[in-house]
């Protein structure tokens, strides 16, 4: 611990700071205002005691300078030398940041008890600091759980959709086309009676990570939607670059190659459904996932594996 102590009478500076040495704390002098301040950031003392009355710069206005010196969330404790009978002054070193006051000349008891109730408001300062910053970072990682699917890693609908809010006012803000992709495991059902659901929770973690891995830009997000379903939602994306995606998605579903003997192909395929819009009053995302999923229900109807769009680029109405 060490403390910066400012008082610009010779004998007064010397006391003091013998008397703190004493308590086994380390003690800075320093002769007047300007030199304290220097002194502050040059040593960044845990305790400051501050004389009032000094010959270039007041201690009210040192202890101003401190408290804007200090770096944010910190807190150096100031104590003012004060003579006696003078409250107002008191008053005054109170409200320019001083945390505690001393009369001068202060005894050597009352001297240390005063550092110790410091030091123990330091520590609960420091603790508490400690507190909240493992709150937060709990608050963070809960936070980042509570969007996520359990069982993928990606995304879950509540997430997806709270973003794809979010993305349809912006959008309809700046103007721009919003894509919706909407991908459902062909024969899932086939497979997990085949293979079993711990195959079929596998199945789905591959599938995932490939669908993911087919989307380059940072503002495409992919989320789990049910159980074997996924939606991707794709903003500034045009209905030929949503199909694009699309196509690539599937080649990589189909390109895992997982076997799958209830299946025409003999492995794992998916199907797709892709809209696009430019989001407008009149409209709703809610709308816009609705033509996806039409789309994709085309595309189990032609045979599966395969990416059918919704109608144009279309305006869905609420
Ligand atoms: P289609 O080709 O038309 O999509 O048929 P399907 O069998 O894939 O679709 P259906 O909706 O009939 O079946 C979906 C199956 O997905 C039902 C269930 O066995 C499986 N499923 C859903 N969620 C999970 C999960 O979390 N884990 C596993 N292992 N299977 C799941
Ligand atoms: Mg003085
Ligand atoms: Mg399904
Ligand atoms: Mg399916």
């Amino acid at each position: 611990m060490k403390t910066l102590v400012i008082e610009d009478s010779a004998s007064s500076l010397a006391i003091l700071c013998h008397q703190i040495e004493r308590i086994g704390i380390q003690a800075i002098p320093a002769a007047g205002g300007m030199a304290g301040i220097e002194l502050f950031l040059a040593e960044r003392p845990d305790l400051i005691l501050l004389d009032i009355v000094l010959p270039d710069i007041d201690g009210f206005e040192v202890a101003r300078s401190i408290r804007q010196l200090e770096r944010p969330g910190d807190w150096t404790p100031i104590i003012f030398l004060t003579a006696l009978n003078n409250d107002e002054d008191l008053e005054k070193g109170i409200a320019a940041g001083g945390d505690d006051y001393l009369y001068k000349p202060a005894s050597e008891i009352v001297l240390s008890a005063k550092i110790r109730a410091m030091q123990r408001i330091l520590q609960m300062r420091q603790s508490l600091l400690v507190a909240t910053r493992k709150l937060d970072s709990a608050n963070q990682e809960l936070r980042r759980l509570t969007s996520l699917d359990g069982l993928t890693g990606i995304a879950n609908r509540r997430h997806f959709d709270e973003i794809l809010d979010r993305e349809w006012r912006r959008t309809m803000r700046q103007g721009g086309e919003l894509s919706i992709l909407m991908c459902d495991i062909d024969y899932f059902k086939k497979y997990n009676d085949h293979y079993g659901h711990q195959d079929g929770d596998e199945c789905l973690r591959l599938v995932a990570q490939a669908l993911n891995e087919a989307m380059e830009r940072g503002g495409d997000l992919l989320a789990r939607y049910g159980g074997e379903e996924f939606i991707a939602a794709l903003p500034d994306t045009s209905p030929g670059g949503a199909l694009f995606i699309a196509e690539r998605m599937r080649r990589a579903v189909a390109d895992l190659k997982l076997p799958h003997a209830g299946s025409p192909c003999g492995h794992i395929t998916a199907s797709f459904g892709i809209a696009s819009t430019l989001p407008a009053a009149d409209g709703s995302a809610r709308a816009l996932v609705g033509s996806a999923d039409r789309a994709l229900y085309q595309a189990k109807l032609e045979g599966k594996n395969r990416v059918c769009r919704a109608v144009s680029l279309e305006t869905p109405v609420a």
